[in-house]
């Protein structure tokens, strides 16, 4: 009988619905029934396990589940034994230390002999120990932005994005101290079945991440300006270049990477270059 792999993600939460829209843009449908806790792919031997994320780590130790997403942070702090097979790029954030707005931050050692609240006290504790610091900390499960005010601790170490939580809870951010990504992460004995299949799911994913870090572009170029137009835009191979119906032009399509886009469109309008077309790609297969 063939198998499915079984791949956790978070029920509900900051993970979700990116989680799903990955599995959707590679292909694999998902359908997550109202109150539903595991569902089978219609078209793919992926079966899904939907959980909260701090107990993810552990599943796919134990084997319950082959594979599954969750943020770095919460990996980490977990300490279990899997394999870090891709990091995803989504769900961004920072642990950062952060102390009452009025209060003035000196360094690091500020920290010392201070109390520090958190639900993250692994990585907090990797880092008092790496910066030889020493303070005392206060593990609590959550709403941990409050405790400054309550009198529970004189610093708090939690997850930011914006920071308009630690702002409104009257808190500065002073610190970084790890930045998390969403990252899937697999059981350390697949067998040669779940291992091919979880090759399959690799495989798309790159495709995917491929195609949004990469645009599809088309313009029209004088002939006499040809030349430095396509160096400019040697994509993939070389560009695709054909005449115009006009005489002394030329269309040329090629594909240009996301974080050196605007530098290309510039050199390339510089170069006489017109009628710039640029267009998403969905996937991208090399
Ligand atoms: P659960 O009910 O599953 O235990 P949770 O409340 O622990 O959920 P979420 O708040 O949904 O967790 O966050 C899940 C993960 O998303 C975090 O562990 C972190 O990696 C990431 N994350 C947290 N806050 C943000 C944020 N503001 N922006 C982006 N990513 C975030
Ligand atoms: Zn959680």
């Amino acid at each position: 009988m063939s198998q499915r792999i079984k791949i956790a993600i978070q029920k509900s939460g900051r993970l979700s619905e990116d989680s799903i829209a990955l599995f959707k843009e590679c292909g694999i449908k998902l359908d997550m029934g109202k109150g539903r806790l595991k569902s089978e792919s219609s078209n793919f031997p992926a079966e899904f396990l939907f959980l909260r994320d701090d107990d993810i780590p552990g599943y796919v130790e134990d084997g319950v589940a082959d594979l599954g997403i969750v943020g770095e942070n919460v990996l980490i702090e977990s300490e279990k034994d899997v394999n870090t097979v891709k990091k995803l790029g989504f769900s961004k954030c920072r642990l950062s230390i952060a102390i009452p707005r009025e209060i003035d931050y000196t360094g690091p050692e500020f920290l010392n002999g201070k109390s520090i609240a958190t639900s993250y006290p692994k990585l907090l504790s990797a880092y008092l120990k790496e910066n030889n610091l020493s303070a005392e900390i206060h593990e609590i499960s959550g709403s941990v932005e409050i405790a400054p005010s309550i009198g529970l601790a004189d610093a708090v170490c939690d997850i930011v994005s914006s920071g308009s939580t630690l702002l409104s809870n009257g808190l500065k951010e002073v610190q970084k101290i790890f930045k998390s990504e969403a990252v899937l992460i697999g059981n350390k004995n697949l067998n040669a079945e779940l291992s091919s299949i979880l090759d399959k799911i690799l495989f798309r994913i790159n495709a995917v991440q491929k195609a949004q870090d990469n645009k599809y572009i088309l313009l029209n170029a004088p002939n006499d300006k040809l030349e430095q137009i396509i160096n400019i835009i040697s994509g993939m191979k070389s560009p695709t270049v054909m005449p115009l119906a006009i005489e002394g032009w030329s269309s040329v399509h090629s594909v240009l990477e996301e974080n050196e886009f605007w530098e290309k469109i510039e050199a390339l309008r510089a170069a006489g270059a017109q009628g710039i077309l640029v267009i998403p790609i969905e996937k991208m297969i090399l």
